[in-house]
């Protein structure tokens, strides 16, 4: 039995956007992310699971119940938010501990439970700080810490760490996988970054206007999208137009094998890092490209090549010590070691 039940959940608001029929189960210790593009209604379903939206139709079950009736307050979740919202006028430990004092626990309990999660999030000895004394990064560790005390059956995040500069973020990521791995946690995590999604997640539901593209794990998601939509939104991709022939595709005379059959029209898409430069025997294989050198901007252990093909502009990924001897105008051949093809 999943520990969450998304089913047929419809929300449309007066404009006509909105959530139009997501189904998604979710289970015991998973980490789901709903990722998509500003607007594609993951915050709407977030919130429906949370109990402030409440759908046109469809229903949410959590761990086998349905959660309709049930009041945000009643509901066995936790939601932390992009804006930590912590009370300013209180301390650490009095915004830790206010959830666990109206459930009426005792205060040696509470104690115990604030100082234990305050270990978890790796702050502990500041029960005594004000909000405004921490750092954001801190301060969204604390309203993560309320989250975990309320000892939700699903715990609920709305692009938590999005505030926050890059390389906190990056901390924060493998923070919060810990915190899951220690604790079995179940969490529904939404955001719009690609790369945040695919490092975290057990399995990605990538959303676009209302509605699910594709379910997957995050390796799936990036080695086999199932639509133009989540090839476009996931990770670097060259498209270029190409002939559909049932398994095969012509891309200017050069035919490829593809994992999807497809006729007619088509785009083929190829990531950057499945282009390689070939060397002098390689470039008499009747698939090679010529590739007429544009740019060659170095990043760190690799270099990002933009170049002219008879099909179109490609942008590959090269070593570093490759890229050395590359120069603009210069013509190199080029293979595609793996292209899927996607109708129009
Ligand atoms: P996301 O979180 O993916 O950015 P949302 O779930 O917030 O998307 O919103 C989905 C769509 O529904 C958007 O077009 C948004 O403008 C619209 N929407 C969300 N909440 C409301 C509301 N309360 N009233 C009207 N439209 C809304
Ligand atoms: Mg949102």
């Amino acid at each position: 039995q999943p520990q969450l039940s998304i089913q047929n959940f419809q929300k449309i608001f007066k404009t006509g956007d909105g959530v139009k029929g997501v189904s998604l189960d979710v289970f015991k210790g998973e980490l789901v992310t709903l990722l998509g593009p500003s607007g594609c209604g993951k915050t709407t379903v977030l919130r429906a699971v949370g109990g402030f939206q409440e759908p046109d139709s469809g229903d949410i079950l959590i761990e086998g119940k349905s959660v309709l009736k049930v009041p945000p307050e009643k509901r066995p979740t936790a939601m932390v938010f992009q804006s930590y919202n912590l009370w300013p006028h209180m301390t650490v430990y009095d915004n830790l501990a206010f959830g666990l004092k109206i459930r009426g626990r005792k205060k040696e309990e509470i104690r115990a439970a604030v100082d234990k999660v305050l270990h978890l999030v790796r702050l502990p000895g500041t029960e005594n700080k004000m909000p405004s004394q921490l750092s954001g990064g801190q301060q969204q560790r604390i309203a993560v810490a309320r989250a975990l005390l309320l000892d939700p059956a699903v715990l609920l995040l709305d692009e938590p760490f999005s505030a926050l500069d890059a390389k906190l973020r990056l901390e924060m990521r493998e923070e919060l996988r810990e915190i899951q791995s220690s604790t079995g946690l179940t969490m529904v995590f939404v955001t719009h970054d690609q790369e945040e999604a695919l490092s975290i997640s057990d399995r990605i539901v990538v959303m676009n206007s209302g509605r699910i593209e594709q379910l997957d794990s995050p390796q799936r998601i990036y080695d086999h999208p199932e639509s133009l939509f989540v090839a476009q939104f996931i990770g670097r991709m060259n498209f270029l137009p190409a002939q559909g022939e049932g398994s095969v595709v012509d891309i200017q005379g050069r035919r490829f094998a593809v994992e999807r059959p497809v006729e007619g029209a088509v785009t083929a898409a190829i990531r950057p890092e499945d282009i390689v430069l070939l060397d002098g025997e390689e470039a008499k294989d009747q698939l090679s490209f010529q590739a007429t050198i544009r740019q060659v901007m170095v990043l760190g252990h690799y270099a990002e090549v933009t170049a002219d093909t008879v099909a179109g502009p490609i942008k590959l990924f090269v070593p570093r010590e490759q890229a050395a001897a590359l120069e603009h105008g210069q013509s190199v051949p080029i293979g595609f070691m793996r292209v899927t093809a996607f109708h129009r």
